[in-house]
């Protein structure tokens, strides 16, 4: 089995050949490679950005840069842009620490991403670290994104603890494609442009604890699909193969063992989805 994980941060000290040693003893083919996080200054931001492109630059097969960008940052938008058209970016990562992604300041944001028609890993749910700012990171904001049909999106952690809501929101974008597809076989409907299911990914990255984590991929799964599913860790060391096997140990086990997927369902959760969500369904 070969494995993807979409969600693995860098801090800035890392280097790209000892990553991909790691990765090679984890048996890992590729990463979604988040740059540093930019905090709260655009200075920071184009640095960050920068640098995770020097390295991915390194190793462009393994590490598929994903810009993690703070769109409320002065030349947030500019930046993006330069990072996907010039320095090799393959996608975005967000937070939404203290902004909802409903603002009408995201609007021109999101805009800019439906453009390109670039993927986007976007945290969800309870959010350690930034303050109070779990409030602003719940699944059902980003129905939003349903205006903006080139942004393909994947929610991250299952939304925990909101990951019935989460769930719920893949449903309804699937929904829409259904919708969709029974007005454009009714004569003198046009099929409205509207978004469809292959805008929203779940991305499984470790939120709901052990416990309550068999239900909560067991549920996504029900209702999304294996074909909406991306693996990832959320590992922040990933020089340390040890580090990255951990997650995969835990959630190979429960897909397999304690839900019984075939080899083939769990190939497309830990590698195959990873590819489609980054190319897109033109590709
Ligand atoms: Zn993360």
């Amino acid at each position: 089995m070969r494995y993807n994980d979409c969600h693995v941060h860098f801090s800035g000290g890392e280097s790209a050949s000892a990553v991909v040693a790691a990765l090679k003893e984890a048996r890992i083919d590729r990463i979604g490679a988040i740059s540093p996080d930019p905090g709260q200054d655009p200075v920071r931001q184009n640095e960050a950005v920068e640098w995770m492109a020097g390295e991915t630059a390194k190793a462009p097969d393994r590490l598929l840069g994903f810009a993690w960008i703070n769109p409320l940052l002065s030349g947030a938008r500019e930046i993006a842009e330069h990072a996907f058209c010039d320095l090799g970016f393959v996608g975005f990562k967000l937070i939404p620490h203290h902004w909802h992604a409903y603002d009408e300041e995201l609007a021109g944001f999101w805009q800019l991403l439906s453009t390109l028609r670039a993927p986007c890993i976007i945290h969800t749910g309870i959010l350690w670290g930034y303050g109070d700012s779990s409030r602003f990171c719940r699944p059902v904001d980003f129905e939003v994104l349903i205006g903006y049909p080139g942004v393909r999106f994947a929610l991250a952690h299952i939304g925990w603890p909101w990951t019935d809501e989460c769930i719920a929101l893949a449903g309804r974008f699937a929904a829409d494609d259904v919708v969709a597809d029974v007005m454009s076989s009714q004569e003198h409907a046009p099929r409205p442009a509207t978004p469809s299911a292959s805008q929203m990914y779940i991305d499984i990255t470790m939120g709901a604890p052990r416990p309550y984590r068999r239900e909560a991929l067991s549920r996504a799964l029900a209702v999304a699909g294996d074909g909406r599913l991306l693996y990832g860790s959320d590992c922040s060391r990933p020089e340390d193969p040890e580090a990255l096997k951990a997650h995969l140990r835990v959630d190979y086990g429960i897909l397999s063992g304690e839900l019984g997927l075939s080899d083939e369902s769990i190939h497309r959760i830990m590698c195959d989805n990873f590819e489609s969500f980054v190319r897109g369904p033109d590709a």
